[in-house]
């Protein structure tokens, strides 16, 4: 792929140029070589993209959900259409394996397609006679034009997951990618031309601290919507309330996975090895504290170093049948780095990996450490990389203590073959999502959101329409 120059964004249905100077450079995250030139819109490039968001906003609310659903149905046919070259950006970009680029390719028009039918079934409380003599009916609403701002791990699905709910509600939309990877979200601009009514959805590319924060900032856009860390989730929310407007909060993660002594070894290390180190650990969700009870250590250790070590490392054109690609972008890579030598430095032991690897791109060995001090950053920050930490808990309240100290609560894993210890544990865990003997798998029927500092609302299932509609009670006073 050639190094490509991008000086549009879509506003109003139309492929516009960006008036700002300033430019995003992308990466190839497997060989480090430039990709492309973005140009980064600026306020008055977002001013434009909200104007037209807002004239388009009324027809849209009034379009029937089966109208809108028909011309959601159209982009995901599109998607399914461009799979090749939607893929091809977002693993060239990433460095994600070709096959999980398809994939999420895959998910994404899944994701349009649940949600263009999701918004023609909505359901609600029974109009009715509260006080007597009138007859109250509750009405849920779109809330207008939706700010949507994306990060880059999952660069196609993060975006499908907020413009599908926001879409289908009736709400108009700004998507902004993550400047590190805004390709594929250029792609679907241009793909949304042909299908979807002017302005109802609106690209807008650049940097958080600009263009980020003019969507954030604007009295014209009443929801914001962020796929990013708990830093700048705090910093959006602050920046929100001067304007009131809503915010709904996808941020990071550090998941426990709890091991008790039945636990199979097999299936953690199976487990583990994906839900551990799928998308190189870039996964908000992803397996990073194994926290496993003492009897069961040696055993788990045994089965996990191994499978870890089998894990194929490679760039999306070298190997098909790569199963890790690199870090997403050098920073990034340097950050990884940064905290494994860091835990190595005060007294963590490495059981696999621990150092990045001597080639071009931005790759990071698959990483085993244990030994670490419970109030080390190793354990207590978000690493996002192919990073897992193995603590070893002498009983069940520890494994509970430790799984409960931590600010995050995005998703969380428990391994036993006791039905009912699982459910007790599931019960006590506070996390948005738990699973039991396995880690990773969603549906985008269920919900995904977090509690604590892992931000609020959800992704995926019907719940995310609540994210961008608002109920209003109309009250018909009866003939007397
Ligand atoms: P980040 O917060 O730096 O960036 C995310 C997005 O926010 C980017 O589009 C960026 O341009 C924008 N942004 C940054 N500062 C901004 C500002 N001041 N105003 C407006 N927009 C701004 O996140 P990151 O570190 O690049 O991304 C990784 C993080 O995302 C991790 O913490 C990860 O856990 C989280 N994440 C969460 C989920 C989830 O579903 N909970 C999914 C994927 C990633």
């Amino acid at each position: 792929m050639g190094m490509e120059s991008h000086t549009t964004m879509l506003a109003g249905g139309e492929l516009v140029a960006i008036g700002g100077e300033n430019e995003s450079e992308v990466f190839d995250a497997s060989t480090g070589e430039l990709l492309a030139r973005v140009a980064d819109a600026t306020e008055a490039d977002v001013d434009r993209a909200v104007a037209a968001a807002r004239r388009a906003f009324p027809a849209w609310r009034d379009a029937t959900p089966g109208v809108r659903a028909a011309a959601m149905l159209a982009f995901a046919d599109a998607i399914d259409a461009a799979t090749e070259r939607l893929a091809a950006a977002e693993s060239a970009n990433t460095g994600k394996p070709l096959t999980a680029a398809r994939e999420e390719v895959a998910a994404a028009s899944d994701c349009v397609r649940f949600f263009a039918g999701a918004g023609r079934c909505l359901e609600g409380r029974s109009a009715g006679e509260y006080t007597p003599g009138f007859t109250s009916i509750i009405r849920r609403e779109p809330i207008g034009v939706a700010g949507l701002i994306a990060a880059w791990n999952y660069p196609l699905v993060v975006a499908a997951w907020k413009f599908c709910p926001a879409l289908a509600a009736g709400n108009t939309v700004i998507l902004k990618p993550a400047e590190q990877t805004p390709l594929t979200a250029l792609i679907l601009a241009e793909l949304s031309l042909e299908v979807l009514p002017p302005g109802v959805f609106n690209v807008v590319p650049g940097r958080g601290e600009t263009t980020g924060q003019a969507i954030v900032t604007h009295p014209d856009i009443d929801v914001v919507s962020l796929t990013g860390s708990s830093p700048t989730g705090k910093l959006i929310a602050a920046a929100a309330a001067q304007t009131l407007k809503r915010v709904h909060l996808e941020l990071g993660g550090k998941a426990p996975v709890l091991i008790f002594d039945d636990a199979d070894p097999a299936q953690v290390a199976e487990a583990i090895r994906f839900g551990g180190f799928w998308n190189s650990g870039q996964d908000c969700g992803a397996a990073s504290r194994l926290l496993v009870s003492e009897g069961a250590f040696e055993r788990i250790a045994e089965a996990l170093v191994p499978a870890v070590q089998s894990l194929r490392v490679g760039g999306p054109t070298e190997a098909e049948n790569s199963e890790m690609g690199p870090l997403a972008f050098s920073a990034h890579r340097d950050r990884v780095v940064g905290f494994i030598d860091r835990a190595v430095v005060t007294g963590a032991s490495v059981l696999a990996g621990g150092h990045e690897l001597s080639r071009a791109g931005y790759f990071v060995a698959p990483t085993v450490l244990t030994d670490a001090a419970p109030s080390s950053e190793i354990v207590r920050d978000e690493v996002f990389g192919p990073v897992v930490l193995l603590e070893r808990c002498a009983d069940e309240e520890e494994l509970l203590g430790r799984a409960a100290d931590t600010r995050f609560g995005l998703a969380a894993s428990i391994f036993t073959r006791d039905v009912g210890r699982a459910m007790d544990v599931s019960r006590q865990l506070d996390f948005g999502t738990v699973w039991i003997n396995t880690h990773s798998p969603i549906a985008v029927e269920m919900p995904w959101g977090g509690f604590r500092q892992s931000g609020y609302g959800n992704e995926q299932s019907v719940y995310s329409l609540e994210e961008y509609t608002q109920i209003k009670h109309v009250m018909v006073r009866l003939p007397s």
